[in-house]
């Protein structure tokens, strides 16, 4: 199949890429290299089944080939990217969102939609099903984030109903794994940093809120099965191993030896207290659970963060 993946060359992307590539599609991936990086996907760009165009989904998608399958990535996940000009993250989630499901109609293609935990907001039902509809504050300085892949789920909805469009929602939760930036300021790469260099580890707030830290390459093979699957979703994906962020802090400082201390830092506004996803459709519809716990994911990544400093990256 011919396949387009915007955001390819950011963290999620490019293991997406790779992927289909491995599985032998053909993908084309749109990115506006905003929070993607060259190196992300360097070892892609000999392939001759691999084609990478820097473009901006707010602009109107105007490729003249035809595409079996969409993948939606573009879009900052880190909370301080996205922050970083909240309205360019509104307009990407929704000017470029309906970009995206115009390009898919005019292909006639199935398009996939990573939404993620965060439009259950600060949860009051816990773990989080699909059913759940959320806690957001609209007004917060998560909202251009939130509400955006709110309405991006609404918009990927009506032009199913109204288009009759072959669409898929993806929810995800936390995902790390190799190729994460080390700057992007999210709490796997942070604290993997600090303890590689010894620095203090950053608490936000007491620790005790929770996460649910899902490996990448699983993450990858949920999103594909999800396309493939003959439903349009929501699905949860996510790895339901629920850990405090002391918890994580502790795991990190012992796997890589580090003398790093533990200082506390305010936490930031909104930050959900707990957050655990109910895996059960994707497990009966798409027969897929995650296969690495946090421990051999962790020992991964670090090993990615070890080279990235050994090589100054
Ligand atoms: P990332 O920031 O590494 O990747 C996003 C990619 O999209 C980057 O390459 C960036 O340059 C590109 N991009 C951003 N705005 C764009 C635009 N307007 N036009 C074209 N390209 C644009 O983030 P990630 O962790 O790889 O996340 C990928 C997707 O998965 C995002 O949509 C994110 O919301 C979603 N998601 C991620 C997580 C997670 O834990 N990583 C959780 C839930 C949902
Ligand atoms: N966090 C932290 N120290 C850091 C970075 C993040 O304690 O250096 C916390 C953050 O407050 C949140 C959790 O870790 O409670 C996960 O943060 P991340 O930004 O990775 O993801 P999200 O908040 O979007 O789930």
């Amino acid at each position: 199949m011919k396949i387009l993946v915007t955001g390819g060359a950011g963290f999620i992307g490019s293991h997406l890429c790779r992927y289909l590539i491995q599985k032998g599609h053909e993908v084309v991936c749109l990115d506006n290299f905003f929070t993607g990086k060259a190196i992300n996907i360097s070892d892609l760009e000999k392939n001759s089944k691999f084609k990478i165009i820097p473009y901006d989904i707010i602009k109107p998608i105007k490729l003249k080939e035809h595409f079996d399958r969409i993948y939606n990535l573009a879009c900052p996940a880190s909370p301080p990217a996205y922050q970083f000009d909240s309205i360019k993250t509104i307009k990407t989630n929704t000017t470029g969102v309906i970009n995206v499901l115009e390009f898919a109609k005019l292909n006639g293609a199935r398009v996939l939609q990573t939404s993620t935990s965060e439009i259950y907001g600060d949860p009051l039902e816990h773990p989080q099903k699909e059913t759940y509809r959320g806690n957001v504050n609209p007004l917060g300085p998560r909202a251009c984030y939130d509400e955006g892949k709110r309405v991006a789920e609404t918009l990927f909805m009506d032009y199913h109903l109204k288009y009759n469009l072959q669409i898929r929602i993806a929810r995800i939760f936390n995902t790390y794994g190799p190729s994460m930036d080390k700057d992007d300021g999210r709490v796997v790469s942070n604290f993997i940093m600090q303890a590689l260099n010894n620095k203090p580890i950053t608490i936000y707030g007491r620790g005790n809120q929770t996460r649910s830290f899902c490996y990448v390459s699983d993450l990858v093979e949920g999103l594909h099965k999800l396309m493939e699957f003959d439903s349009i979703g929501p699905i949860n994906l996510g790895n339901p191993g629920e850990f405090t962020m002391l918890e994580l802090a502790n795991k990190i400082i012992k796997l890589t030896n580090s003398k790093s201390k533990i200082e506390y830092r305010e936490l930031p506004q909104d930050d959900p207290t707990k957050r655990k996803p109910e895996i059960s459709l994707a497990k009966r519809c798409l027969n897929w659970e995650p296969k690495i716990q946090l421990e051999e994911g962790l020992k991964k990544t670090i090993g990615y963060f070890k080279w990235i400093i050994k090589n100054n990256l």
